[in-house]
């Protein structure tokens, strides 16, 4: 009986068999699909910093493959910068834009958002709110950015707001020269600098620039800094007496790096690891903010969108980590590949020149 029993269970084995493995096979078509969305989406963050000649245009795209595109570089040049941009989403493996966020409405940010519309479709915009400039120009840039908001959703942001961006978040440290009140929960934050007894104010440009959002996008333990064109003072108060920012991975120097802004209170109290120069050849790119970084004891690297002729040029980072070497047309950038554990890989578009930099220790 037991072996009729057994040879009964037989075909029932050999159906077990075959229904395993239909079963694994399944497993492994799932598997793969799942394997090939991932790799296409990837799991980790990437950012571009675009060389828009000393304007600013950076392409966030999320592990869940949403895209946000802070400042979209400067209008005219045949659509020099709306073709950059968009040249980096179609990198990223993207094909329109989730969130346009205009930091202020100075035209080498908002300047190409008409533009960056023309070639790519957008969902939402997120701006500070109502222009605070009336010049002629000022009128111009904004009008040209309002006809195009407009087609999409709009939201403004204030400082301490805070949105989803994949598995990561956006947290607005500033907005219209409010900042937020209480440090964010990070590492770093809500410490005391040592640096904010001592620390210099200087005078605001009552301009646009002071207007700037600025935010925090963190991924798992990784965090990136970009504060628009804000100004010392507002740099300072983000930091004094309290730190509100914490530690930063990846510092997008403030203003392109320019002279009004890169307070050594704050450059100092965000500990940056690698830090970004959007300036152009000649705008931006100022030696002293750039030896402020340099200065910091936790850098560990400086990056540059485009090689500046100031001060002889004797304060540019090594030309391979130089997106532009002179004015470009063509597409250049740096590329930030960011992991949940911290680590994060910077490559130059323009020779493949790659660093990785393992978690912050
Ligand atoms: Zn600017």
């Amino acid at each position: 009986m037991r072996f009729r029993g057994h040879q009964r269970n037989r075909p029932g084995s050999a159906v077990c068999y075959d229904t395993a493995m239909m079963f694994a096979r399944l497993m492994l078509a799932v598997s793969i699909f799942l394997g090939l969305i991932t790799g296409a989406l990837g799991q980790d963050l990437k950012i571009y910093f675009i060389d828009v000649d000393g304007g600013q245009a950076t392409l966030f795209v999320s592990d869940k493959g949403e895209t946000l595109v802070v400042d979209a570089g400067w209008a005219g040049h045949e659509n020099r910068d709306a073709r950059k941009i968009a040249a980096a989403v179609k990198d990223a493996g993207a094909s329109r834009i989730d969130w346009m966020l205009t930091t202020h409405y100075h035209a080498d940010h908002v300047g190409g958002v008409p533009q960056l519309a023309g070639v790519l479709p957008i969902r939402t915009f997120l701006d500070h709110g109502e222009s605070s400039e009336n010049s002629p120009n000022a009128v111009k840039a904004y009008e040209g950015y309002l006809a195009v908001r407009e087609k999409g959703a709009h939201k403004v942001l204030k400082a301490g707001d805070q949105f989803a961006f994949g598995s990561g978040a956006v947290h607005v440290l500033s907005a219209r020269k409010e900042l937020i009140a209480k440090p964010l929960k990070a590492p770093g934050a809500g410490t005391k600098p040592s640096g904010c007894a001592a620390a210099e104010t200087r005078k605001g440009d009552g301009s646009e620039n002071e207007m700037s959002i600025g935010f925090v996008l963190d991924f798992g333990r990784f965090r990136a800094l970009d504060l628009g064109d804000l100004l010392w003072n507002e740099e300072g108060a983000l930091v004094c007496p309290v730190n509100k920012i914490g530690d930063i991975d990846v510092y997008l120097t403030t203003h392109h790096g320019s002279k009004p802004s890169g307070n050594p209170v704050m450059v100092n109290a965000i500990r940056p690891r690698v830090a970004i120069m959007n300036g152009g050849a000649k705008k931006g790119g100022d030696p002293g903010h750039w030896n402020t970084v340099k200065a910091v004891p936790t850098i560990e690297d400086r990056w540059q969108l485009q090689k500046s002729v100031l001060d002889e040029g004797v304060h540019n980072v090594a030309d391979e980590k130089i997106a532009s070497l002179t004015p470009q047309v063509e597409p250049s950038w740096i590329k930030v590949v960011a992991r949940k554990d911290g680590s994060f890989t910077v490559t130059n578009s323009r020779n493949g020149f790659t660093k990785s930099y393992g978690p912050r220790r």
